[in-house]
């Protein structure tokens, strides 16, 4: 069966579970690890969607005890698989509510989908890191290659509903990777005027 549920460094108790939905993405980042390495920590990421609610949840049984933290990453952008998404958050908040559930998004649902997403996901979600990658379109274009039209302004735009659906918002950017430099400082302040936290995190070769 394919890799459904991972963890980082094999631990054998994880407090931290990764959910792999989907290898669909609607940017295609030069940072991205899957131009890099088909697996992470031996656990082969790559699958073609064909799989149950059912085969997650039996994957997610298999770790124990209980994770605390649940979240929607893997190699590609989970809410392509939103209505998993949501089948999956629904089940850990009516059996296992203690669990914290963040996503890791490129932050395009709302324009793929052309409604507001965020809010369909309040209550599910705890924690959303949106990846601003940038301080500008020209720039968040030349690094994530998004394939959906003014997609930076739909990141932006997915920030804010986040924020605004009271889930926890964090606007991301990767620093250190080639000789690109990023704004750190404007970055700090549009994450700011969304309503969201800042997170800065520094490009590791290995992802992990
Ligand atoms: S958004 Fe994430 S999965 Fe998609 S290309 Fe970028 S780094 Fe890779």
């Amino acid at each position: 069966m394919y890799t459904l549920v991972y963890s980082i460094n094999n631990e054998p108790n994880p407090e931290t579970i990764y959910i792999n939905l989907t290898n669909a993405c609607t940017n295609s980042c030069v940072f991205c690890l899957r131009e890099q390495k088909d697996d992470v920590c031996g656990a082969e990421m790559w699958h073609d969607d064909n799989y149950t609610l059912e085969d997650v949840i039996e994957q997610f049984k298999s770790y124990k005890p209980t994770p605390k933290n649940v979240v929607f990453c893997g190699y590609g952008e989970p809410f392509l698989k939103k209505d998993m998404m949501k089948k999956f958050a629904q089940y850990l908040k009516e059996n296992n509510p203690e669990i914290k559930i963040r996503v890791n998004t490129n932050g395009h649902a709302n324009a793929i989908y052309k409604t507001n997403v965020a809010e369909e996901f309040k209550g599910l979600l705890d924690e959303a890191s949106v990846s601003l990658n940038s301080d500008n379109s020209e720039q968040y274009d030349e690094i994530c290659q998004p394939k959906i039209e003014n997609a930076y302004e739909a990141v932006k735009d997915f920030l804010k509903c986040c924020h605004e659906a009271g889930i926890k918002t964090y606007a991301s950017i990767v620093t250190g990777f080639d000789e690109r430099e990023i704004n750190v400082e404007n970055c700090k302040k549009i994450a700011k005027e969304l309503g969201a936290e800042f997170r800065n995190r520094e490009f590791i070769t290995n992802g992990y």
